[in-house]
């Protein structure tokens, strides 16, 4: 922690060995961050946050992250979107003996019975059920997107930790975000029409939007919604 502006403020510091120079982050999911190049000490740290003071003051207050980062709570009663339904979480502990998470979505209402050791922290449980989701729904919907263009993806990646919802390589390797599942199915969608699109053309150049435009007409109103709600999609 330190003080900025006379109030006090929290940062992380993490090493990294890909990072060549220092660098300062403010996020929701990672409030403060300062990454470190191995070869930096820490006793680099307090010169760096005094000399962005007044912007790690303005951005702390906009993310509202003075205190740490904004960690979403999963528990009873809480809601998460499936498929851009707001799905009422009920979270129970399994009966001794059985270790298997289960989830159940109904309606409106997501059943999650978990071991009693993972009640309290959802996470891990929901993120692995969110990933069979997609793994379930997502190559599919490449193959009906890829089929309407008259494309042909060389193969499909459900992405680990990908910052991007999608992506598309030269090798025709499309990659998406296994947390695109909690956005409603058009802006799915079009996020993978976008990547389907790429199969033609690598660019952004008017011949990909013209073909995007042709096969997919709601997908500036699908990146919009994205804009606005990512802070939703995160676990
Ligand atoms: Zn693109």
């Amino acid at each position: 922690m330190t003080m900025i502006g006379g109030r006090p403020l929290c940062y992380r510091v993490r090493k990294s060995r890909r990072a060549r120079k220092l660098h300062l982050s403010v996020s929701k999911r990672e409030g403060v961050l300062v990454t470190l190049p191995q070869r930096v000490g820490y006793a680099a740290v307090p010169a760096l946050l005094a000399e962005h003071a007044d912007w790690l003051d303005a951005k702390a207050d906009e993310f509202d992250v003075r205190m740490g980062p904004r960690v979403r709570q999963y528990g009873r009663g809480s809601e998460i979107l499936v498929f851009g339904v707001p799905r009422r979480m009920e979270v129970r502990a399994l009966p001794a003996g059985r270790s298997r998470p289960r989830f159940e979505l109904a309606g409106e209402a997501l059943t999650v019975a978990l071991p009693p050791d993972q009640v309290l922290d959802p996470r891990p449980a929901l993120e692995r059920y969110l990933r069979r989701l997609a793994r379930e729904d997502l190559p599919g919907r490449v193959t009906r997107w890829a089929g309407r263009a008259g494309l042909q993806p060389a193969r499909v990646i459900i992405g680990e930790r990908t910052t991007r919802w999608g992506s598309c390589s030269a090798r025709g390797t499309i990659s998406l975000c296994y947390r695109l599942v909690m956005a409603p199915p058009e802006v799915i969608d079009a996020v993978v029409a976008h990547e389907v699109c790429h199969l033609a053309h690598l660019d952004h150049s008017e011949r990909f939007y013209h073909l995007l435009d042709r096969l997919c007409p709601w997908h500036r109103e699908s990146r919009r919604w994205l804009n606005e709600h990512h802070e939703e999609l995160i676990l």
